[in-house]
């Protein structure tokens, strides 16, 4: 933060107490062009406490922009045409403890005020049982947790003031592949910005072929309640002008486990790659997708599908994953 000296904003948008007594800071910070007339890109990680991979992806591509504006000109020109909103520890406080959840227990991916009326699965789907068990949703009715809130904060003020936004949230732990979700996740039903999902997915596959993503709505690998994506793409929705596409990158955690089974033993060892190569490669290997974010935002206007283009996307997804 302090090498990227004015060209980066940062502020703690609030503070989580931890059993032991430390207080740790949840950061966001922003580069580029404030304007609201630019579109925007948000970056998040560390939501699951556990999960240190996603907040080392989300800090890596934030070190290479930073290491970067002394001397690429053409990185001040994209910069001038996007804002790009960074949190990469929305839970200190579960990375701290080494949990999944916040220090309260509860499942910030399944915090939000959002409920299936399809059955989810038993447990992961989310639960009010007891916050001594995963996949908590906290008290019915109660607010949302502080992190809960922070991110809707700033999702809110800075990607939902514009006309256009997209965000990742960088998650890992679930299969052997690394994939690209996009919401909903508490409903099979398609959401109303397929055409636009669609098209993104193209214009990434057409540019990168040689990549590994399988890009799909989380519907179709399981249903549930309290997807704080979902929660605030429907928030969105409210405002017709406006378009807001939430991703999350689920990394396949499995492969590393099956290279290296002594990792089963460890709690880390499940959801991160413990090998310093596979670590290093896991780094390198999401650049080009957090970079290619941050350009087809820039871009959106000349891949943004509408009229009877739109309905071909929409009809032809409808056909892919419905
Ligand atoms: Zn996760």
């Amino acid at each position: 933060m302090e090498l990227a000296g004015k060209h980066l904003q940062s502020r703690v948008v609030n503070t989580v107490d931890s059993p032991s007594g430390h207080a740790y800071p949840i950061h966001v910070i922003t580069l580029g062009n404030p304007s609201p007339d630019v579109p925007a890109v948000g970056y998040f990680g560390g939501v699951h406490g556990l999960e240190r991979i996603g907040a080392g992806v989300v800090i890596a591509y934030l070190q290479s922009l930073v290491m970067r504006l002394h001397w690429d000109s053409t990185l001040h020109q994209q910069l001038d045409n996007v804002r790009l909103v960074f949190m990469p520890i929305v839970n200190p406080g579960g990375m701290a403890l080494g949990t999944r959840a916040n220090p309260h227990g509860v499942d910030l991916m399944r915090n939000a005020p959002v409920t299936a009326i399809e059955s989810v699965p038993f447990l992961v789907g989310g639960q009010r049982l007891s916050a001594g068990l995963p996949w908590y949703r906290g008290k019915a009715n109660a607010p949302m947790e502080i992190e809960s809130q922070a991110v809707c904060e700033v999702v809110k003020s800075e990607l939902l003031s514009r006309r256009f936004s997209l965000s990742i949230d960088c998650h890992s732990g679930f299969g052997s592949s690394d994939r690209i979700w996009f919401p909903y996740a508490h409903k099979r039903a398609p959401i109303a910005h397929l055409a636009e999902i669609r098209a993104l997915k193209n214009i990434f596959v057409h540019s990168h072929s040689h990549h590994r993503y399988i890009i799909e709505p989380q519907s179709l690998q399981y249903l549930a309640h309290g997807d704080l994506w979902d929660y605030l793409y429907q928030h969105a929705t409210q405002q017709a002008d406006r378009i807001f596409l939430p991703l999350t990158l689920e990394m396949g955690s499995w492969l590393w486990v099956k290279k290296n089974p002594r990792q089963l033993f460890s709690r880390h060892g499940i959801f991160n790659p413990l090998i310093e190569h596979r670590q290093q490669r896991v780094l390198r290997q999401h650049q080009s997708l957090l970079e290619f974010l941050s350009r087809a935002a820039c871009g959106h206007a000349l891949w943004l599908p509408i009229d009877e283009a739109r309905a071909i996307h929409h009809a032809q997804a409808l056909q892919d994953w419905y």
